[in-house]
């Protein structure tokens, strides 16, 4: 079945191979419901090839690289992935079924990513310590840790990559990297820019399959130094499993978080702002606004004008560059959505928009739903859906929008809508969660550390400090004094 089928192996020292035990697992385009392609079914024989691979390019010719090198390397790279943009970003949108308007812009900017983390590279600056002690110096050396792992959700496959191989590559470390089994198309692709650019073999591998079995093999994997995860609540079984291995993490986990309105605030733009935090992506995306706290004075008001144009959000193609609202990337995640729509009725909120699949448009097509009387304590209101469904909450004052806001494991995001600043600052400094957006939602840079709060992660993506996520910090004791003093006594 599937032969005629392009298929996709692993990416392993430079060049792609099919996997040991010959297996493959079909990848689907969402908006049609059909395979389209072939990937590789790893198993841990293919983790195992990977990561001696990685490690003989961290001992070998990428571990002798200068910084400079590094950062010559990766800004070629960045500049190919830019010139194949849009061939990448179509496979990707094929794969996962986002919008291409999404995915180009989101495309071309994994290059950009690639380019500030270029420049860095060559610019890790250690210190020299203070020692308070006579005729010792001592300095410290940021020491790239080797081998990373890099595991990545299907909703945004290549910028979620991107957000722990740039800052790895930048630190010196090598990879291997297990995207979803709904989406490794487009990693395989750009791994071939990577030889390209002219990327010593073996820098970064790509290993594909279902995260049970090749996934587990590369977190439990005695060479690999350090995981980095982006994806649900399997979150936290990788970090108990990493800890048994003693390797260090970075989790990105999921979110609920609230975009609260103010009756103070411009209500256009925040009804903007609100859709754009659940219904962009189809509400598939960590950071969703999926609870709108609005203030009971303008709650009436606010909602007519949230229907009014969330209502009118063309659905269809993802393809079209016209269409507004997306399929659902996945079978099982569609059907998880619609669950949560049946919980939420079971629960006794009120849909006041929306509420249906639409086989009409395609087999995973879900219109954006909206839910009043929605109590913070109900499971729709606690558990992360991932998908177009929006809670309604009123609140009475700051205090109360903070209590309700911050009355959830989670710890992502959270959005404020006012046009008062000290209203803002007050919000800012009270809401829990490793982002706050004020009077915008969901913007990302490679300039801003992004990461979660409580359940929702460990660990900061982007930003400079990313390079030290990848780093181990030697200290050296330099001492100019010969005679040593009293050696039965530590000083
Ligand atoms: P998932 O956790 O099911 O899978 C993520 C990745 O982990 C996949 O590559 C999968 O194969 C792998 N995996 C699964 N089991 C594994 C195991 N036992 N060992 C090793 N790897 C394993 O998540 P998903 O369904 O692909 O993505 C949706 C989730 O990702 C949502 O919960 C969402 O909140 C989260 N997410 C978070 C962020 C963020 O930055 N915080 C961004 C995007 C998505």
């Amino acid at each position: 079945m599937h032969a005629d089928l392009k298929h996709y192996g692993h990416f392993i020292g430079g060049q792609e191979q099919e996997p040991g035990a010959r297996v493959w697992l079909p990848t689907e385009n969402p908006y049609t419901g059909q395979a389209w392609a072939m990937i590789a079914r790893g198993d841990a024989a293919d983790a195992d090839a990977a990561v001696r691979s990685a490690r003989a390019a961290f001992d070998g010719e990428w571990g002798a690289l200068m910084p400079s090198e590094r950062g010559r390397l990766m800004r070629r790279f960045a500049d190919l992935l830019i010139r194949d943009a849009a061939r990448i970003a179509e496979i990707e949108q094929r794969d996962n079924g986002k919008l291409a308007a999404e995915v180009v812009s989101q495309t071309r900017y994994v290059g950009d990513y690639f380019h500030y983390y270029a420049g860095l590279a060559d610019k890790i600056e250690s210190r020299v310590l203070p020692t308070d002690k006579k005729g010792v110096f001592a300095y410290t050396r940021h020491i790239p840790k080797g081998v990373i792992g890099i595991i990545t959700p299907w909703n945004s496959p290549l910028t979620l990559t991107s957000w722990k191989l740039a800052p790895a590559l930048a630190a010196g470390c090598t990879a291997v990297i297990k995207p979803s089994e709904y989406t490794s198309a487009s990693m395989i692709e750009v791994a071939a820019l990577f030889m390209e650019a002219g990327f010593p073999a073996g820098t970064v591998n790509v290993i594909t399959g279902l995260g049970s079995e090749v996934g587990e093999a590369l977190v439990i994997h005695p060479d690999v130094a350090h995981i980095g995860f982006t994806g649900g609540e399997i979150g936290w079984r990788i970090y108990e499993l990493a800890a048994r291995s003693r390797k260090t993490v970075t989790l990105e986990l999921g979110g609920k978080s609230p975009n609260i309105v103010f009756d103070d605030a411009d209500l256009d733009q925040a009804v903007k702002g609100v859709v754009s935090g659940i219904f962009a992506a189809t509400g598939q995306s960590c950071q969703a606004g999926s609870r709108l706290l609005v203030q009971d004075t303008i709650k009436d008001v606010f909602l007519e004008k949230l229907i009014a144009f969330a209502s009118s959000a063309r659905m269809g193609d993802p393809a079209s560059m016209d269409t507004q609202i997306a399929p659902v990337a996945t079978r099982p995640q569609f059907e998880k959505i619609l669950s949560y729509i049946e919980l939420g009725k079971a629960e006794g909120a009120t849909i006041v928009m929306g509420g249906h699949a639409r086989p009409d448009l395609g087999p995973q097509f879900i219109e954006p739903t909206i839910f009043t009387n929605v109590r913070n304590d109900m499971r729709i209101a606690q558990e992360e859906i991932f998908g177009p469904v929006l809670c309604v909450i009123p609140f009475k004052d700051e205090d109360e929008a903070l209590q309700i806001g911050n009355d959830t494991r989670f710890g992502l995001a959270g959005g404020v809508w006012t046009q008062n600043l000290k209203r803002a600052m007050r919000m800012t400094e009270g809401l829990h969660a490793g982002t706050v957006y004020v009077n915008n939602y969901r913007a990302t840079s490679f300039t801003s550390p992004f990461g979660g709060f409580k359940d929702s992660g460990i660990g900061r993506e982007s930003g400079p400090e990313a390079v030290h996520e990848y780093l181990e910090t030697k200290t050296v004791w330099l001492s100019s004094d010969l005679d040593v003093p009293n050696p039965f006594i530590r000083r």
